[in-house]
């Protein structure tokens, strides 16, 4: 599945590697309940929710990002032959489909320059690297990887205290490689692209900012989830790390946003994800490009 967007003179497109039903709103979000839930159930189905299993629609995916200058990759999805240690399901993936339609948008692996993670989470930085005789090595020679320095040690800590291999897999090699390198939250790689720190979800979660001339997108990484969390920005995901944190950033960044022209790139709204967020009563709701 491939779709082109723009901002300004930055061209956008989405890679996506998988777009399943993952969770019930309830099991999603610990404030949903059914009732709140039905008045949304007419714009959600089928597109956004499975009509069988009620289960949200979540898809995984990266923004392909070129500028007049450089092509970028915003989040990296789950890669292949990864331990995954509590998602099972997504461990020890074989497919290349995520890298043909990479090629299929013009791109080879070489001609990546910069790789950005709004955050290290297992399905946003798996493609970092991939395995080739036994070794995990970056799969994208000549990039830099730009990796918010509190996101780093978050990740870090992760591996050290849970043992979490996402570390391990998709990022140290990445530094061994002399292929990463750590930035501030707040960091400016030039006119059209930049950080904006984000914590809740993670604690050194960014988004990423698109600017051409008057032109403004942005990749929310999971500073929300679902455009569920428009119409309740107070809901919380399952596994946001800070969950007070975590609605003080959503609401104010809907605020911000809101009505303000931003092209919002939302990782994991339902196909097609992109659009714009809009005021609506006390809170908001999405509209995706093509309605
Ligand atoms: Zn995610």
């Amino acid at each position: 599945m491939i779709d082109r967007h723009r901002v300004g003179q930055i061209e956008i497109t989405r890679i996506v590697e998988l777009n399943e039903p993952f969770l019930t709103p309830e099991k999603m979000f610990a404030e949903a309940t059914p009732e709140a839930v039905a008045p949304h159930l007419e714009w959600l189905l089928p597109n956004g929710m499975c009509p069988d299993s009620g289960r949200l629609i979540l898809p995984i995916q990266t923004y392909l990002i070129r500028t007049p200058h450089h092509v970028a990759l915003v989040d990296t999805c789950i890669g292949n032959h990864k331990s995954m240690a509590g998602f099972k399901r997504w461990a020890g993936r074989d497919d290349q489909q995520w890298l043909a339609q990479l090629a299929a948008a013009g791109v080879q692996p070489e001609d990546v320059d910069f790789v950005f993670c709004t955050h290290l989470h297992l399905d946003h930085c798996g493609w970092n690297t991939r395995l080739v005789d036994c070794r995990w090595v970056p799969t994208f020679p000549n990039a830099r990887y730009l990796f918010a320095k509190d996101e780093y040690a978050y990740a870090e800590r992760r591996a050290r205290e849970e043992a979490d291999p996402v570390f391990a897999e998709n990022v140290l090699p990445v530094m061994e490689a002399g292929c990463g390198e750590l930035v501030a939250a707040d960091f400016v790689l030039n006119e059209h692209l930049y950080f904006e720190s984000t914590p809740g979800h993670t604690p050194g979660h960014v988004a990423v900012h698109l600017q051409s001339a008057d032109h403004h997108g942005v990749v929310t990484g999971d500073l929300i989830h679902s455009p569920l969390q428009c119409h309740h920005p107070e809901w919380n995901f399952l596994y946001d790390e800070i969950p007070e944190l975590a609605q003080r950033t959503r609401r104010a960044f809907l605020e911000r946003h809101a009505d303000a022209g931003t092209l919002v790139l939302a990782s994991h709204f339902p196909s097609p994800s992109v659009g714009h967020f809009l005021r609506h009563g006390n809170a908001f709701r999405y509209r995706y490009v093509t309605d």
